[in-house]
């Protein structure tokens, strides 16, 4: 059973906290804080919870009083979009020395950020600080809160720089990603499940994108840009095409999409190197994007093989 208690020590790790004069200063610095506060000891009870957690993951006083780990944490599960996610996350971390950081979807709109780090005691693991943070106001200026993505204004802010920067040596791509027949899903399934289509698009963009320099945005109503550094073609084809199949894999029923049936989306790529207009990039990207809907939606078209670039291009090479 978790125990959650609103005091010092009560289970696992006692010292230094337990120190008498610093307890209660800890404590009502910890209580007044807005960010919400979690310390959980090696066997993940509950040692301290602070006011500002209880408010943000919305927990009763009663649920918090009763200590019921099954009921808090069914609780917390359905507060998330992804809760697999989060408690995959919490099992996988627990027992580290490692610092986590990342961000949590609420499914009532809110993004909450997660940071997470060990206690040691003479360095063995003693306990865990959770700090969560509600940063929906911060995000909402740059992300859609639809998918949660990045808008259309971090979009202006960030696509000239990735298309300008010269990048000696690296291959790079933008991709204009655009859900086929879309306006006949809203008129067949309605508005709300057209929106749940579009954040499972979120989703599953955002899980293939996973590295720090990729770039995604939401530029439109269903239509998404990537900006991603690759090696060649070959890679950044296979990649997209996997994007793609993942897509149609959702098996989203889609009765006026013929032939397919179900959700699909279109791709189109350009692909350059060195410093280029990001109108042109831009440009070129839709006409391929074009090309995919008039060669009949669901997939990934160039605007020009790399073959056919100039040698100057061609001779670009593969980033260090
Ligand atoms: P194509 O395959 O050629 O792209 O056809 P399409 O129907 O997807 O393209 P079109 O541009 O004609 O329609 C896009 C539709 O996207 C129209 C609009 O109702 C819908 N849409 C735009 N933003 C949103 C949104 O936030 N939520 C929902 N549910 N629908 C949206
Ligand atoms: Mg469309
Ligand atoms: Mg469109």
């Amino acid at each position: 059973m978790l125990a959650v208690h609103h005091s010092w020590s009560v289970r696992g790790y006692q010292a230094p906290l337990a120190h008498a004069p610093l307890k209660s200063l800890f404590e009502l610095t910890l209580d007044a804080l807005p960010d919400g506060v979690l310390l959980t000891d090696r066997d993940r009870h509950v040692i301290y919870a602070n006011p500002a957690f209880a408010q943000i993951w919305n927990i009763p006083d009663a649920l918090m009083d009763a200590g019921d780990e099954t009921a808090m944490l069914a609780h917390v599960g359905s507060m998330l979009i992804d809760p697999q996610a989060f408690f995959t996350e919490v099992e996988r971390v627990h027992p580290t020395a490692e610092t986590l950081t990342d961000e949590l979807r609420f499914v009532d709109g809110r993004m909450i950020s997660r940071r997470s780090v060990p206690f040691l005691d003479h360095h063995q693991f003693a306990a865990r600080i959770w700090v969560f943070t509600d940063v929906t106001e911060a995000r909402s200026a740059r992300h859609d809160m639809l998918t949660g993505v990045k808008n259309r204004r971090a979009f202006n802010d960030e696509f000239p720089g990735f298309v300008r920067c010269a990048a000696p040596g690296a291959w790079k791509s933008v991709a204009l990603i655009d859900v086929d027949n879309f306006k006949k899903y809203n008129d067949h399934y309605g508005h709300a499940a057209g929106d749940q289509v579009l954040r499972s698009m979120g989703e599953i963009l955002r899980k293939h994108l996973s590295r720090a320099d990729d770039l995604l945005f939401r530029i439109g109503g269903e239509e998404f840009l990537v900006a991603r550094y690759c090696c060649d073609e070959m890679e950044i084809g296979e990649f997209f095409e996997r994007v793609r199949l993942s897509i149609e894999e959702l098996d989203i029923a889609h009765h006026g999409n013929a032939p397919y049936g179900k959700v699909t989306a279109s791709f189109g790529i350009h692909l350059f190197c060195g410093a280029q207009e990001p109108e042109r990039v831009f440009d070129l990207a839709d006409k391929a994007l074009y090309t995919a809907k008039a060669a009949g939606r669901n997939r990934v078209a160039f605007d020009l093989l790399a073959s056919q670039l100039s040698p100057a291009i061609q001779t670009c090479g593969r980033p260090s």
